[in-house]
């Protein structure tokens, strides 16, 4: 952390701004969030699909599955995330995104490790890794966020970071605009793992940025758990409601 008067000059020249409503922050600030906008944020709290993590209406006790991980079961044993993707959550997550300024990394990162630390043991887990950009995309984007998060979290738990284990097979167009079965089409062979990746009866963390339908995250699973691992969680930063 670089000492307060330098902190109080760049805020005099680059004034922090609350991710969501835009207004000026106190140069302390470390969340980029307003008081106000801060209460906007909705941490995944209630009951949920003890498998993909999914928001379950009602009193519900757990441990339950929802109808759609029943009807065809992840391959990855658990996914966690730690926002609902809408309101505040959706502007932090959307701004450390495409502001191809990874500020954001440190706030994002709190997050992450606060949503693993209520629902993993990090002791489980062999190797942290992230869900692989396209080169093509990274250059389009300035840098792999989901690669971000992974090592931020990977020096605060101690798990070591397999960076090259996974990579994309082929280039996938964006997935935005399309439904759950097309992305499931869309990410159908776009990942391998590499030789010697060594995944071979590890238990892995995998991280990404958003889960929306799962299909990216579940196809990574696929292509580990082929490799040999021992089981796959998933851990996003925020989760499409
Ligand atoms: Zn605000
Ligand atoms: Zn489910």
């Amino acid at each position: 952390m670089p000492p307060k008067i330098v902190l109080w000059f760049l805020h005099l020249l680059f004034p922090k701004e609350c991710v969501h409503c835009g207004c000026i922050l106190d140069y302390r600030n470390l969340e980029y969030l307003c008081p106000v906008c801060r209460q906007l944020v909705s941490p995944i709290l209630g009951a949920i699909c003890d498998r993909c993590g999914r928001p379950l209406d009602g009193e519900i006790i757990p441990p339950v599955e929802c109808p759609s991980c029943r009807k065809t079961p992840p391959f990855f044993h658990r996914a966690r995330s730690a926002l609902l993707f809408k309101g505040a959550g959706k502007s932090l997550v959307l701004k450390y995104k495409y502001s191809r300024n990874p500020y954001l990394s440190a706030p994002s990162i709190r997050w992450l490790l606060k949503a693993g630390e209520e629902s993993y043991n990090w002791s489980d887990y062999d190797h942290v890794i992230s869900v692989p950009l396209h080169p093509r995309k990274a250059r389009e984007r300035g840098f792999n966020q989901s690669a971000v998060l992974a090592a931020g979290l990977s020096r605060r738990t101690g798990i070591n970071f397999s960076r090259r284990g996974l990579v994309r097979a082929r280039y996938t167009n964006s997935q935005t605009r399309l439904s759950r079965k097309e992305r499931q089409e869309n990410v159908k062979g776009a990942f391998r793992i590499t030789n010697n990746a060594g995944f071979s009866r590890k238990r892995l963390l995998l991280i990404d940025d958003v889960y929306t339908t799962g299909a990216t995250v579940n196809e990574c699973a696929r292509v580990l758990m082929k490799a040999g691992a021992q089981q796959v969680d998933v851990l996003t930063l925020a989760r499409a409601v």
